[in-house]
């Protein structure tokens, strides 16, 4: 798909995550959070849920895990203007609760969506969460929690080949150097898939 229809629908996309109404969080929340990064990226990185900052900037990734997400893109040549970032869910629930199951499901109509107009060749999962979720998504066998599977690359054939990479949510790493060291390291290998 061309850059700018991609962008086009993307574009769309987040119009109507701003006046969505499909699950109950549309009311608590101050910002919907749609994501955002490079149309054409080839890497999408994907959290849980906005957090306090995001809600209130209505941008993924603000505040102390985002600044140690861009530390970790710059470690490995990245910025955010070439990849794209998003959550499963695009609205804050109430005091960063889990998301319900219907939430999940109501709001996933947005992320497929945004999957299907970037076609990454890389997913990255940030955190538990969004690894279930794109495993499930994608049929992949959770051999344990991010703690066993991080780093671990797993290729879908049927979905065009992207690679599904689950990662440490950086908010890990906030407070804890051993981790950071960890992330940079899994970091490092999703470049090795782009020559
Ligand atoms: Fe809509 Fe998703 Fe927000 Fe629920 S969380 S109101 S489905 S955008």
């Amino acid at each position: 798909m061309h850059h700018l229809a991609k962008e086009l629908r993307l574009k769309d996309i987040e119009k109507e995550v701003k006046i969505c109404k499909r699950c109950a969080l549309y009311a608590t929340k101050k910002n919907s959070v749609a994501g955002n990064g490079n149309p054409n990226a080839r890497i999408m990185l994907i959290g849980e849920a906005p957090g306090y900052n995001e809600d209130a900037r209505g941008e993924p990734f603000v505040g102390a895990a985002g600044k140690v997400l861009d530390d970790l893109l710059s470690s490995v040549n990245l910025h955010r203007h070439e990849i794209y970032i998003t959550n499963v869910v695009k609205c804050r629930p109430p005091k960063n609760r889990n998301p319900s199951k219907e939430e999940i499901k109501a709001c996933s109509y947005f992320l497929y969506r945004q999957i299907e107009a970037i076609k990454p060749e890389i997913i990255c999962t940030l955190g538990n969460f969004a690894t279930n979720f794109i495993f499930e998504r994608y049929k992949i066998k959770k051999e344990g929690r991010i703690s066993k599977v991080h780093g671990s690359v797993h290729e879908v054939k049927e979905a065009s080949g992207v690679k599904i990479i689950p990662l440490y949510h950086p908010a890990v790493a906030v407070y804890n150097v051993g981790m950071k060291k960890t992330l940079k390291e899994d970091f490092g290998k999703i470049t090795n898939f782009l020559v």
